[in-house]
């Protein structure tokens, strides 16, 4: 027995550190907490961590747009076609099917405690919004200025246009796209980082093109996919870092944290209406349907990806977990590369299944504080907002905090009121986050499964050129 448990031990060293490392980093940091530390010495401490955090963000970018360039431009348009197609459809229905358990969970549970009656103020509202909102946020329509927009879209989209002190990927990206590093600079305080989904549409568009070039495109081609494979090799040196950092970047978030005895019990009930809902959803309904799909075992596969799990739980960021996610999927799940290069970018730019779920509870919690029930109408209202902005959301800290005020404008709740959740969010996120990564890491299995017979030479490097043509 001894000899198995140092086997398991050895295979899973870096896997078991890093669990080691948020308990650590827990215990350390509510030590600390007892000494009260300077302003200071907390920025000290949290030195460690905040150079995991970066190192992490510098393998984004190169990452994304290696893998999709030369992802996509390996694939012939037909397979390309229909792995669009399988893949946003997949990411569409399990984020509304996050929106639904979550709306289920806040209605059952009704941590708002009671709601009354209100006059409805303009009841066609809600309606409009609904088909309104989603299509501006996804047309990326920057002059969109209705009044509903001011508060939200414009304040999210419009800041960057205006704004030119962007790196050169980035200024290029906003000629096309919403501007990438925009949302999270709208709430002070958030993380610093960017909005990969500029990046991504580029990126694809580009992949595309290549393909369709043939032997033209073949040198930016090979370029991308050299690039591809250094980050990778990055990773691997960066990942022994980790645990280090991990225990900073958990015991300084713990510092700087409010007094937990401050929270409501409406907050309470709020807090544990989500993680229920993220719990359900990512424990439950995506690993179901990876069963049902594929016919594995789940467990194995979410074995496989426990780092990746482990560092969206440090990090509150799908966008910095990238990396990580990828190089499990590669090495672990042996997922063939070609499939992760197209579906994960893209699902840690616009499937947030965790996010979604929060942003429906969130937006039903405000309601319910504020006494307002939701006629039937605005719960649907809230359905299509909350999947279109938890698309709109950047991978990084917080993010859907920011487009929450997209859902709550649209059934006409105060957007003052997100101050009320404020105090938990830096702890929801972590677990929403997790659930988003989840999700990517699923849907990849699961569209490998399905795409197999698209990909015959699977696990080999293809030929960088559309294979049927
Ligand atoms: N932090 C989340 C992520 O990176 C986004 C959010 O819900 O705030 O996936």
């Amino acid at each position: 027995a001894w000899g198995r448990v140092k086997n398991v031990c050895q295979q899973n060293g870096l896997l078991i550190m890093s669990v080691m490392a948020v308990v650590v980093g827990c215990l350390l940091g509510f030590f600390l907490r007892s000494k009260h530390l300077s302003e200071q010495e907390v920025k000290y401490f949290q030195f460690p961590g905040e150079l995991l955090m970066r190192m992490l963000k510098m393998l984004i970018l190169p990452l994304v747009v290696s893998s999709l360039m030369s992802g996509l431009a390996a694939l012939d348009a037909k397979c390309s076609s229909r792995l669009g197609i399988m893949t946003i459809s997949y990411y569409l229905w399990t984020t509304f099917v996050a929106v639904v358990v979550g709306i289920v969970m806040v209605i059952i549970i009704h941590p708002g405690g009671a709601a009354q009656k209100e006059d409805a103020e303009d009841s066609g509202k809600p309606i409009m919004t609904a088909v309104f909102m989603p299509l501006c946020i996804l047309s990326f329509w920057p002059t969109v200025s209705q009044d509903l927009m001011e508060t939200t879209t414009r304040r999210v989209f419009i800041y960057g246009i205006q704004d030119d002190n962007g790196t050169d990927i980035q200024n290029f990206s906003l000629d096309l796209t919403p501007p990438p590093d925009v949302v999270f600079r709208t709430l002070p305080g958030t993380s610093d980082g960017m909005n990969v989904l500029g990046i991504v549409i580029f990126s694809a568009t580009m992949g595309i093109m290549l393909g369709r070039m043939g032997p033209n495109g073949s040198a930016l081609v090979n370029f991308c996919q050299s690039l591809n494979e250094a980050v990778l090799k990055i990773v691997a040196i960066v990942i022994w870092y980790f645990p280090f950092g991990i225990v900073f970047l958990v015991a300084g978030k713990i510092l700087e944290m409010d007094d937990p005895s401050a929270m409501g019990k409406k907050l309470g009930f709020y807090a544990i209406t989500v993680v229920m809902g993220l719990i359900l959803h990512g424990l439950f309904i995506l690993p179901s349907m990876y069963f049902f799909i594929t016919k594995k075992s789940p467990i194995v596969y979410i074995r496989g990806i426990l780092q990746a799990l482990l560092i969206s739980l440090a990090t509150s960021s799908s966008s910095a977990t990238l990396p990580i996610t990828f190089k499990c999927l590669l090495e672990n799940n042996h997922i063939d590369r070609r499939i992760i290069r197209f579906v994960l970018p893209v699902g840690a730019t616009i499937n947030m299944d965790g996010t979604a779920l929060y942003e429906a509870v969130a937006a039903i919690f405000i309601a319910q504080v504020n006494n307002y029930e939701l006629d039937f109408g605005q719960i649907i209202t809230i359905s299509i907002t909350a999947t279109a902005a938890s698309i709109g959301a950047a991978g990084i800290p917080q993010a859907g905090l920011v487009t929450m005020v997209i859902v709550l404008t649209s059934v006409g709740l105060p957007t003052d009121d997100i101050t009320l959740i404020i105090a938990v969010d830096w702890a929801l996120d972590r677990f929403r986050t997790m659930v988003n990564v989840m999700g990517d890491a699923l849907a990849t299995g699961i569209m490998a499964h399905i795409c197999r017979k698209d990909f015959i030479k699977e696990g080999e490097e293809i030929p960088l050129i559309c294979e049927t043509k």
